[in-house]
C-alpha cells in the first residue's frame, strides 16, 4: 500500500438536496463508514461535499475498499489519491512518485485541478499549467495533451491539503440506502427480483426481504439459493433481514379449491397480503416485486390489477417497463445472474396453471377464492415464518 493513500468520494443527486442535505450527507458517511469497516479502520469524514476515508492502519485492505466503496449508494465516483502539502513542488513530486507506473507506460498527459479551497492564491487553470509545466520537464518523453492525453493527472486543492490523483472510477450511483424509506421486497430465486430489489436500494430505500418456500414442494437449496442472492445484495445494501414464510397449505388449498386457471393469481394475492401484513409490523410503508408488464400471464395489465385488489399500499414494480435482455444485463452488472440461474424451483413454479387466465377480472377471482379461509390461512402462515440476518 502506498503511504498516505486513501479515497476521495463524490455526492451525486445528494448535493441537490437543499435542506436535507446534511441528513443526507450524515446518512452517506454512516453507510460509507460501516461498509469499510470490513477492510480495516477507517476514518470517514465529509467536507464540502467530497467524502474522504482515510486508512488509520497500514493494514487496511486498499483493494477490498475500493470495491466495497464503489458499491455505496449515494457515490456518483471513487478515486484513491495521495494527499500531500499545497505547493507546485509538493504536488509534482507527489505524481511523479504516485503515479510513476502510468507515466511510464503513459505517451501523453494533461494535468487537470480543482480548487476547492477558494482562497489559495492560485486559481485552477494556474495549478494546473504550474504542474503541468514541472511534470512535462520531469518527463521530457511524454507529450502533453490537453484533448485526449492517455493520462490525466487530478489535483485538487482543498482544505488542508492538496490530493493527487489519476482518473476516478464511477461510483454505484443513487441515493443512501435509509434516506428513501423502508419497504418490503418480494424475494424469489429467479433473475428478476434481485435486480428489482436493487433498483429500489438504489433510490435510498431500505429493505426487508421476504421470501415464501412450500416444502416438500421446494427444497432446502431453493431456499438456500434465495439466502446467497441476498447475501450478494448485502455488498450494496448492507445487511438485510430475509424473512422465510411457509406457503405449502396455501397452495394446497388453493389447488383443492379453485379455477385451474387462477390458481397463479390467487397465489400472488396470498404473497401480496402475506408481504403486507410483514410490511405493516415492521413499518414498512411499501411492497416491491419484479414483475414486468407482459412477461408472464400473472403481469399482464389485467392480472397485475387483481394483484393489487389486496394490497393497500404502494406496490414498487421498478422492472415493470423494462426488457428481459436488460433485467439479465442488469442481473450480470450486480453479480446476481450466476446464481440466479441455478435450477431451483420457485413456489411459482408448483402446481402452475396450464392456461393460466390473462385477462381475468376482479370480480371473478374475488369469487374464486370464496371457499379459502383467508384470514386463517394467513395467520397459519405467519405463525410459521422465521428470520434470518444476512450479513455482509
Ligand atoms: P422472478 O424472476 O423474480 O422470480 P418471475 O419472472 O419468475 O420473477 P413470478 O414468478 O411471477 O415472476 O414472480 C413475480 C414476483 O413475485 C417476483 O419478482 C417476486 O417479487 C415475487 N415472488 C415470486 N415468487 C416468490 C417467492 N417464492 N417468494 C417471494 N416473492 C416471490
Ligand atoms: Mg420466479
Amino acid at each position: 500500500m502506498r503511504q498516505n493513500e486513501m479515497f476521495l468520494l463524490k455526492l451525486g443527486e445528494v448535493v441537490l438536496k437543499g435542506q436535507n442535505r446534511r441528513s443526507f450527507e450524515d446518512r452517506l458517511v454512516a453507510n460509507t463508514a460501516r461498509r469499510l469497516k470490513s477492510c480495516g479502520s477507517f476514518q470517514v469524514y465529509i467536507r464540502q461535499s467530497t467524502i474522504y476515508a482515510e486508512p488509520a492502519t497500514d493494514t487496511c485492505d486498499m483493494e477490498a475498499a475500493y470495491a466495497a466503496a464503489r458499491q455505496v449508494f449515494g457515490v456518483v465516483s471513487v478515486a484513491r489519491a495521495v494527499p500531500c502539502e499545497k505547493t507546485v513542488e509538493s504536488i509534482v513530486e507527489t505524481a511523479k512518485d504516485y503515479l510513476a507506473d502510468a507515466f511510464a507506460s503513459a505517451r501523453s498527459f494533461k494535468v487537470e485541478s480543482k480548487r476547492a479551497d477558494k482562497n489559495y492564491p492560485l486559481n485552477s487553470i494556474q495549478v494546473s499549467q504550474a504542474v503541468g509545466g514541472e511534470l512535462a520537464e520531469a518527463f521530457p518523453h511524454i507529450a502533453v495533451d490537453v484533448h485526449n492525453p492517455d493520462l490525466t493527472v487530478h489535483v485538487e486543492i482543498r482544505e488542508k491539503h492538496a490530493y493527487v490523483h489519476a482518473p476516478a472510477v464511477p461510483g454505484a450511483g443513487g441515493l443512501p440506502v435509509g434516506m428513501g424509506g423502508h419497504a418490503v421486497s418480494l424475494l424469489s430465486g429467479g433473475l428478476d427480483s434481485p435486480v428489482s430489489s436493487w433498483m429500489m436500494a438504489r433510490r435510498g430505500v431500505e429493505l426487508e426481504m421476504v421470501h415464501f418456500v412450500s416444502p416438500p414442494y421446494t427444497s432446502q437449496q431453493a431456499q438456500d439459493k434465495v439466502l446467497e442472492l441476498a447475501h450478494l445484495l448485502t455488498a450494496w445494501c448492507g445487511r438485510l433481514r430475509v424473512h422465510i414464510v411457509p406457503f405449502t397449505e396455501i397452495q394446497e388449498e388453493i389447488r383443492k379449491n379453485c379455477p385451474e386457471e387462477y390458481f397463479t393469481l390467487i397465489m400472488r394475492r396470498f404473497m401480496m397480503r402475506l408481504a403486507q401484513a410483514i410490511a405493516k409490523r415492521a413499518g414498512a410503508k411499501a411492497l416491491i416485486t419484479g414483475e414486468s408488464l407482459g412477461q408472464v400471464a400473472s403481469q399482464t395489465m389485467m392480472a397485475l390489477g387483481v394483484t393489487d385488489d389486496v394490497t393497500q399500499m404502494p406496490v414498487l414494480r421498478p422492472l415493470i417497463g423494462m426488457d428481459k435482455v436488460e433485467i439479465i444485463r442488469m442481473s450480470r452488472e450486480i453479480g446476481a445472474y450466476e446464481t440466479s440461474i441455478l435450477p431451483y424451483e420457485d413456489c411459482c413454479t408448483v402446481f402452475t396453471p396450464r392456461h393460466p387466465s390473462t385477462r381475468p377480472k376482479v370480480e371473478d377471482v374475488r369469487a374464486a377464492e370464496a371457499k379459502l379461509d383467508v384470514p386463517g390461512l394467513m395467520a397459519r402462515s405467519l405463525e410459521g415464518e422465521e428470520w434470518v440476518w444476512v450479513k455482509p
